[in-house]
């Protein structure tokens, strides 16, 4: 079922694999993968010159504490305190195989057989199978057609006597949306009501890979601030392109009851799951790399870039705040349709139906600004094709 169901962004991938032998690389128009195309910032090279000139030590790169190194594990938590204003133990925080390890990680300590996990749609599409790696069932609850707000009254109607976690992301992928400080609190408020109701804690686990790339410095609330039983799970994946280095880390809210043994139970969940502990050089370069990041300005400008070829094509859309995400509507109500109409242009899409939200398309723009300028032509086609 997993191999059938992940049919659409393979299909991508060997569509674009068989366009590029076709037409060459350079006339293929690939927003398909989230990988972010720019290099690690300037500070990362110093580093692993740093790191390669005292790699002749024993244990240069030997395993370390489960939870990571302890020095990195406290600079942090200093971090973390700042971002989200209450301050986080250097014990709360635990170095993963990046977000994607972290929310494994939390989900095998948490969930029993049958748990509930809500989710507001459109969302990552991995969350389903990572909650069902861990036994747990995602619940998606669309959100607000079209700006992709929370639908609050569905989200309220959404947890049941199972339900034991909540998975926000914001930035969110695939939207670009950013949750207000309103919707938050409303959202906090209905949690604490279910938690009583049902005689349980519900946690919020926070996913925010994407918290740097806020393109109009609107706010974003500290998660821990809001929802006192919750996880903020991290990711230096796309801050400091470092995606296939795999580190991320989740830090539990100093408000939890009972946190230190959630954070042994996440501990002992990163060993036995067999991540042991985050990869020892990223963690390395992330020690002196934490208040460094890439030009958010570039992707700045591609957003720009990309609303106006979109704008001149004629598609709907609601303008991104934050992540490297478009999700515009497809002009026609089978998203599939119009992946296809765009394919024939050597553009490459994924169907908004792969995560949770028909009727749609998710357009990446984590790539360079030639190849969003060279799609211009084509997506005017594209659309037209389907308008006659
Ligand atoms: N969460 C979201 C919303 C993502 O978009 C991604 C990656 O694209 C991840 C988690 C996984 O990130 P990582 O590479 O840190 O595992």
């Amino acid at each position: 079922g997993y191999v059938a169901n992940s049919s659409m962004i393979r299909r991508m991938f060997e569509a674009g694999i068989e366009l590029r032998k076709k037409y060459g690389a350079d006339k293929v128009y690939d927003f398909s993968l989230g990988n972010p195309d720019l290099p690690p910032p300037p500070e990362v090279k110093q580093a692993l010159e740093t790191i390669a000139a005292r790699a002749d030590r024993p244990f240069a790169l030997g395993y370390m504490p489960n939870a990571g190194y302890p020095a990195l594990r406290e600079k942090l938590a200093v971090h973390l305190s700042k971002e989200q204003n209450v301050t986080v133990p250097a014990s709360h925080v635990i170095m993963t195989c990046g977000a994607a390890g972290g929310i494994n990680v939390f989900f095998r300590a948490v969930l029993e057989a049958g748990d509930e996990v809500i989710c507001p749609a459109p969302y990552f599409v991995e969350y389903g199978f990572y909650a069902g790696n861990h036994r747990g069932r995602l619940i998606p609850v669309p959100s607000k057609d079209f700006t992709f707000e929370l639908d609050l009254d569905a989200l309220e109607k959404a947890f049941t006597a199972k339900t034991r976690a909540v998975i926000l992301n914001t930035p969110n992928n695939p939207t670009g949306q950013i949750y207000t400080r309103a919707e938050l609190t409303r959202f906090a408020e209905i949690i604490a009501a279910m938690e009583k109701k049902y005689n349980r804690t519900i946690y919020v686990v926070s996913d925010e890979p994407y918290r740097f790339l806020n393109f109009d410095n609107v706010e974003l609330p500290g998660t821990f601030e809001l929802f006192p039983h919750s996880v903020v799970i991290g990711s230096y994946s796309k801050n400091l392109s470092l995606a296939g280095e795999r580190l991320g880390y989740i830090a539990v809210s100093p408000k939890i009851e009972g946190g230190d043994e959630l954070v042994a139970a996440l501990t002992i969940c990163n060993r036995i799951l067999g991540f042991v502990n985050a990869p020892a050089l990223a963690q390395q370069i992330l020690e002196v790399c934490m208040e460094a990041q890439v030009d958010l300005e570039i992707y700045r400008a591609r957003r720009t870039a990309m609303a106006k070829i979109l704008t001149d094509a004629g598609v709907e859309f609601n303008m991104p705040r934050g992540a490297f995400y478009f999700f515009p509507k497809s002009p026609v109500a089978d998203d599939r349709q119009f992946v296809d109409a765009l394919l024939k242009e050597c553009i490459l899409a994924v169907p908004g139906c792969g995560f949770g939200g028909p009727g749609y398309v998710r357009l990446a723009f984590c790539v360079d600004a030639k190849v969003i300028e060279g799609a211009a032509e084509g997506m005017k086609r594209a659309v037209a094709s389907l308008k006659k």
